[in-house]
């Protein structure tokens, strides 16, 4: 079987206005004109698509769901799952809430993918369509059918066909003929979803939410080989073809950490389940991404959730992961999860070699580390190249050479000094050590004339030790020689760097001239044309008042 890459969304919704009055900060943005995410100072990630908090509902829709919606028709099995913290935007992403109260560019994705598919319907007369709906939910590792109250969750199962696709027996199915049909049923079956009050978000979804739209169609199709075998009677020959898609729309429960919702009690247990099934999700996701895992185990059976979605991740389905971030700088920790998270999914698609591992964030962040290093490095890089040609401005030419020759000349000064004052310490040196042996000082005296002996012979000895280190030679003048080399050797630099120079402005110089004198013919050659052109508008002039006096 082909595989079918798992693409994915992120989407970052705008502050809200309670994030706004408690002024906290955006931490996630957009790099424009690329598909990539930045949380907190440089935290890069990229995606198959992202949209800002500006992002209009009517722009997800057409950028990435409306293919999908093409494909579905087309016979493909679609998946659009949205995944986020609770309050980070999937339900309004989704569409899936208050349908009908909403205004129309405010419409998420699923009332406007019904539409598309009731109008795709209409305009293939020759293809017969049943399309029929079912709503149901895991909650607490339970499935709930939310068209069918009276269904025992007993009685709903996960089964595999015979073609080994995933099917839900024991839902409701429904068929229906309409667009506002289907809405009319997903608005029942939302009164049934189990909400409850966290402190992060009143009517916080506690369940996995699965809307499922099968359509069935009918191909009538010509026959061509009898067309042709019967071409002289005319008789059309028909034969059917079924094809079965089925496209789920998934709105997945919070993915917020207990502690932060503060739940406790019963919703506590709640969230446990919630994230055990969202746990399982992203070990499917990684699993699926490791390189060796054709002969790894995909652990779907750890969760409903992971059996039901078991054909839309890396199975014969096209499916779309979209990641709901909020910006709030008090969800950080949230959101950076759930782009790491929809991150794994992106490698079951991307990079098929490029196995999941714990390594990756440190990657992420070295790769982040070099970029940072080769900017940096750019601009020392220019730092130097300015002060170079700073040098070399200061050290060519006249004033130049007149400025080495005077630093040559203080120098030679200070060298001179220096040997001076250093032959005048040694003689105290000796002086004082033979002072030392003859006489007996006062013990004050001879303790600080001790230690004067003491630093003299210690400084004499880092000296002699300098000196080695600095070639072996003693004579002291070295050290200088050396700057004044290195000097002339910088200097021996600029002077080649303004010798290319110069070539190259020679170059320019003769490239010039030739244009000059290009310039020059084509004047020229206009000269001579205009004189022509002169010519021969005196002679039209001739002829013409020749005709006139032949007429007279
Ligand atoms: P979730 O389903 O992830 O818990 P909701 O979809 O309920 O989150 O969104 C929480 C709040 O944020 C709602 O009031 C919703 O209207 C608002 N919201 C979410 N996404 C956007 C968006 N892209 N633009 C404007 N408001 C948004
Ligand atoms: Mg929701």
């Amino acid at each position: 079987m082909e595989e079918i890459p798992v693409r994915v969304a992120v989407r970052v919704r705008p502050l809200l206005p309670k994030e706004i009055f408690r002024h906290q900060h955006v931490c996630v943005r957009i790099v424009p004109n690329t598909q990539q995410v930045i949380i907190g100072k440089d935290r890069a990630f990229t995606f198959d698509f992202v949209f800002g908090q500006k992002s209009a509902q009517d722009q997800v829709y057409a950028t990435c769901i409306k293919p999908l919606v093409l494909s579905f028709i087309e016979g493909y099995n679609v998946t659009i799952f949205a995944y986020g913290q609770t309050g980070s935007g999937k339900t309004y992403t989704l569409g899936g809430g208050h349908v009908v109260s909403t205004a129309d560019e405010e419409k998420g994705i699923i009332p406007r993918a019904i539409n598309e598919i009731f109008q795709s319907i209409s305009e293939h007369q020759n293809t017969e369509f049943t399309v029929k709906v079912s709503y149901i939910e895991v909650y607490k590792e339970e499935l709930r059918d939310l068209l069918g109250h009276e269904t025992s969750s007993k009685d709903i199962h996960i089964r595999e066909d015979e073609k080994g696709n995933t099917v839900i027996v024991g839902a409701k199915e429904c068929v229906v003929e309409s667009a506002e049909e289907i809405i009319h049923l997903l608005e029942g079956g939302n009164g049934a979803r189990h909400t409850g009050t966290t402190q992060m978000n009143e009517y916080s979804s506690r369940s996995h939410a699965i809307l499922t739209i099968t359509v069935d169609q009918k191909v009538d199709k010509l026959d061509e080989e009898l067309n042709k075998v019967q071409d002289a009677e005319e008789t059309f020959h028909t034969s059917s073809q079924v094809i079965s898609s089925k496209f789920h729309f998934v709105d997945l429960s919070g993915s917020e950490r207990v502690t932060k919702t503060g739940n406790t009690g019963e919703r506590f247990k709640e969230s446990v389940q919630i994230n055990s099934g969202l746990l399982a999700l992203g070990n499917v996701i990684s699993a699926l991404g490791d390189p060796k895992r054709k002969s790894q185990h995909v652990p779907y059976r750890d969760a409903k959730i992971t059996r039901i979605l078991k054909d839309s991740l890396g199975g014969n389905a096209k499916t779309l992961m979209i990641a709901c971030i909020s910006p709030s700088s008090s969800n950080f920790d949230e959101s950076l999860n759930s782009l790491k998270y929809a991150n794994r999914a992106r490698n079951i698609k991307n990079k098929p070699i490029v196995n999941y591992n714990p390594e990756w964030d440190r990657i992420d962040e070295m790769e982040l580390e070099i970029h940072a290093l080769k900017e940096a490095l750019q601009k020392y890089h220019g730092l130097i190249a300015s002060q170079g040609s700073q040098v070399s401005q200061d050290l060519t030419g006249e004033h130049g050479k007149n400025r080495i020759r005077v630093l040559e000349e203080q120098l030679t000064r200070l060298q001179a000094e220096c040997h001076r004052y250093r032959t005048s310490a040694e003689d105290a040196f000796n002086i004082l050590l033979e002072l030392k042996g003859l006489t007996t000082l006062p013990k004050i005296q001879e303790r600080k004339l001790q230690e004067w002996l003491d630093a003299a012979e210690e400084f004499q000895n880092k000296n002699s030790v300098a000196r080695v280190d600095s070639g072996g030679s003693t004579t002291g003048d070295e050290p200088n020689l050396h700057t004044v080399l290195q000097l002339k050797r910088e200097l021996k630099k600029c002077q080649d760097a303004l010798a290319a120079d110069e070539k190259v402005f020679s170059q320019k110089e003769a490239e010039l001239k030739r244009l000059q004198a290009r310039i020059n013919t084509v004047l020229q050659e206009n000269k001579v044309h205009l004189a022509i052109l002169d010519d021969e508008e005196n002679k039209q002039k001739l002829q013409v008042t020749v005709e006139l006096y032949t007429f007279i």
